[in-house]
């Protein structure tokens, strides 16, 4: 196995002139290891190692104050995994791209740019993966929604081999180490809305939606909201709802019902379940009013 490994960051204290002093005093523990396979075969047998070992890409989350403790980093820096390709049928966005990279890529569809440039901070935008959105459970997102409002597909390495599934399949299980998000469908229609306290805050509630609408009938609808729950919630009693009917056949009330009926938002110090709920009529009100017109 080609690999580099090192020792984990030392921080400033350690570093220190007293650092010696310091270091007497304490009984290390374990070193967490750190290494930068350069096949995915590689990082495979690292992370299937005994212990917490981790696949590490931007790090915004592994270095966050809640992320788990890891035994082993998994640096995916030199699997290859970067590149947006985008053609009238396909976008194939690797699981190494930046969240900036999609911001600043003018090929991409609005809607994908949209949700990249509403990250809180260019710094975050600069470190978050495309791999690291999907993979990480940070409690919301701007991007998950979309990709599930475009139904992508994740393509992701197991086993000694790479394999596709629906987004919405692999959130389930969560197997292997993503090496894409494909969007076999770019010409759906898709809608995104969030909402935030302040510019620089973290949104309380992301929603997306997408549809096809040939001879005005609605086909394969999707309904995705974060932030209300601990997780990315798919409506599967809106898009009940909504597939097969005439567009003009939609009531935006009961749409609404059907939606929340899946969705049961928990309540925070900056919002409480009920404002979560209102949001979210507020954004099916807006999104579904431009899709359907
Ligand atoms: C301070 C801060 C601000 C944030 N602001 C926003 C925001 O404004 N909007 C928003 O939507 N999100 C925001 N986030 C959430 C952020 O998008 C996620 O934490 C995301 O996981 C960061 O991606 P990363 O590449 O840095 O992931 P990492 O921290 O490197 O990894 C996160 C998790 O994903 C796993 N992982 C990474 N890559 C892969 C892969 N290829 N295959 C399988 N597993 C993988 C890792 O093992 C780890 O468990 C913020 C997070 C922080 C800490």
């Amino acid at each position: 196995m080609s690999l580099f490994t090192g020792n984990a960051t030392l921080t400033s204290r350690e570093t220190s002139p007293r650092a010696s002093l310091w270091n007497r005093k304490i009984k290390w523990s374990k070193i967490m290891e750190y290494y930068a396979p350069v096949s995915l075969k590689d990082a495979e047998k690292l992370k299937k190692r005994k212990g917490r070992n981790f696949l590490f890409a931007g790090g915004c989350f592994l270095n966050w104050r809640g992320s788990p403790k890891a035994d082993s980093l998994i640096d995916i820096k030199n699997l290859g995994l970067g590149g947006i390709r985008v053609s009238k049928t396909k976008i194939v966005i690797g699981a190494s791209v930046t969240v900036e990279e999609l911001a600043d890529n003018k090929s991409l569809p609005d809607v994908i740019r949209k949700a990249a440039k509403s990250f809180e901070t260019r710094n975050v935008r600069n470190m978050a993966t495309v791999g690291g959105v999907v993979a990480g459970k940070f409690f919301v997102s701007h991007l998950l929604p979309v990709f599930a409002a475009y139904q992508a597909d994740i393509e992701y390495y197991l086993d000694g081999r790479k394999r596709k599934i629906s987004l919405k399949k692999w959130l389930q299980k969560r197997d292997g180490i993503i090496c894409s998000v494909i969007i076999d469908k770019p010409s759906r229609k898709v809608e995104m809305e969030f909402e935030k306290i302040s510019a620089i805050d973290l949104p309380l509630i992301v929603s997306a939606a997408g549809c096809n609408t040939p001879g005005r009938r609605i086909l394969e609808a999707v309904f995705a909201v974060s932030g209300a729950e601990n997780r990315l919630v798919i409506s599967s009693t809106a898009e009940k709802y909504l597939n097969g009917k005439k567009t003009r056949e939609i009531s935006i009330g009961e749409l609404t019902q059907a939606a929340l009926s899946d969705i049961k938002p928990s309540g925070n110090f900056k919002a409480s379940a009920r404002v979560k709920k209102r949001i979210i009529e507020s954004h099916i009100k807006k999104m579904f009013g431009a899709l359907l017109k």
